[in-house]
């Protein structure tokens, strides 16, 4: 299979159109059989469910290139479960879960042209997602729906190395108590915009949130997890129903515990502490860990002792371990890692 030529170096994280994606379409109560199409564009009703009352969820993960040249996937599975979670909370039909990683697998060797080279930093993107097709006005679930997954190869996130971000404490919420910021759904991301808008605007990089019921405890930021690092070497996550289970933070958790020896806790993190850890960092698919340098609540700075040059050491340390793993020079935990070809 010949690689398409591209610079992968120097790709940012935009959509590129590659040639396959998968869809699947639920009607009369069950899925087709899906298939792999070379139409980007999808055709649908006016006052489609989506359109009208977002009813629509997805997922994100990476296909790369290993060391020793096979094309792999990391815990898709984890993917997979994570959506029929996210479906159930809108009334979604989910998509079966052996069903999503044989999809992701079909989409991926369709556009293994498209994946990144070993070394070059960047990774083909898997945007699967799923939305209410048919028309719906009077509020209420959808009767049709349709899954797909595309690709789009997407450049390296850090581009010369992980510098250090400050973040901003948000006024605005993420997640209501009860509400949805536990599954990946879109209306989370439409009402965080203005968030992210306003956070840009004041020089900030990112929002940190905190919980809605009673603004005293860290939850996420937009699109990623918080991990800390204790002064004396513990690494903690915060506890909450109102946080996106990052996949790439319960990996980090492992791997801190059974690959570095290190104590884990998952818990309440209360703002007033924060300024007692040693590092930070923001987990996700896109950048695995961004160390976070700097936090401003209201002009106030918290500095984190491993300060705006580099991630810390801890941090430092979980990010090689797991980019390791998934690059298949660290031996991967069983079942983490899907050889695709
Ligand atoms: C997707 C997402 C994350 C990161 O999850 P990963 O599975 O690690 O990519 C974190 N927070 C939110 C709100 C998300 O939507």
């Amino acid at each position: 299979m010949e690689k398409k030529n591209l610079d992968w170096e120097n790709m940012g994280f935009s959509y590129m159109q590659t040639d396959k994606r998968y869809v699947a379409n639920y009607k009369d109560g069950k899925w087709d059989d899906g298939a792999l199409t070379d139409d980007a564009n999808i055709v649908m009703n006016e006052c489609a469910g989506v359109l009208q009352y977002a009813q629509t969820v997805f997922e994100g993960l990476k296909a790369y290139t290993t060391e020793d040249g096979h094309i792999v996937t990391f815990r898709p599975d984890l993917n997979a479960s994570r959506m029929v979670d996210s479906a159930k909370r809108l009334e979604m039909p989910p998509f079966p879960e052996d069903r999503f990683v044989d999809a992701v697998e079909q989409v991926v060797k369709a556009n293994a042209a498209y994946v990144p080279p070993y070394g070059s930093g960047a990774t083909l993107y898997i945007r699967p997602y799923m939305f209410g097709i048919n028309p719906v006005i009077g509020v209420k679930p959808a009767d049709e729906y349709q899954f797909r997954i595309f690709t789009t190869p997407v450049g390296p996130y850090f581009k010369g190395g992980a510098k250090p971000i400050t973040i901003c404490v948000s006024d605005f919420d993420r997640a209501a108590p009860h509400g949805t910021g536990h599954i990946k759904a879109g209306l989370n991301y439409a009402m965080s915009l203005h968030a992210i808008v306003t956070a840009h605007a004041n020089g900030f990089d990112e929002n940190m949130y905190l919980d809605s019921a009673t603004r005293t405890k860290v939850e996420e930021t937009g699109g990623a997890n918080f991990i800390f690092v204790t002064k004396d070497n513990k690494i903690v996550t915060p506890h909450s129903n109102t946080i996106l289970p990052s996949i790439t933070r319960r990996s980090i958790m492992y791997v801190a515990e059974h690959y570095l020896g290190l104590e884990v806790e998952e818990r309440d993190v209360y703002f007033d502490e924060v300024k007692d850890f040693a590092e930070c960092g923001l987990c996700g698919t896109a950048a695995v860990i961004s160390p976070v340098g700097k936090i401003v609540n209201h002009g106030e700075e918290i500095c984190m002792p491993s300060g705006m040059e580099k991630m810390g050491p801890t941090t430092q340390k979980l990010y090689d371990t797991l980019t390791g793993i998934q690059m298949g020079h660290i031996e991967a935990p069983e079942g983490w890692i899907k050889v695709i070809e």
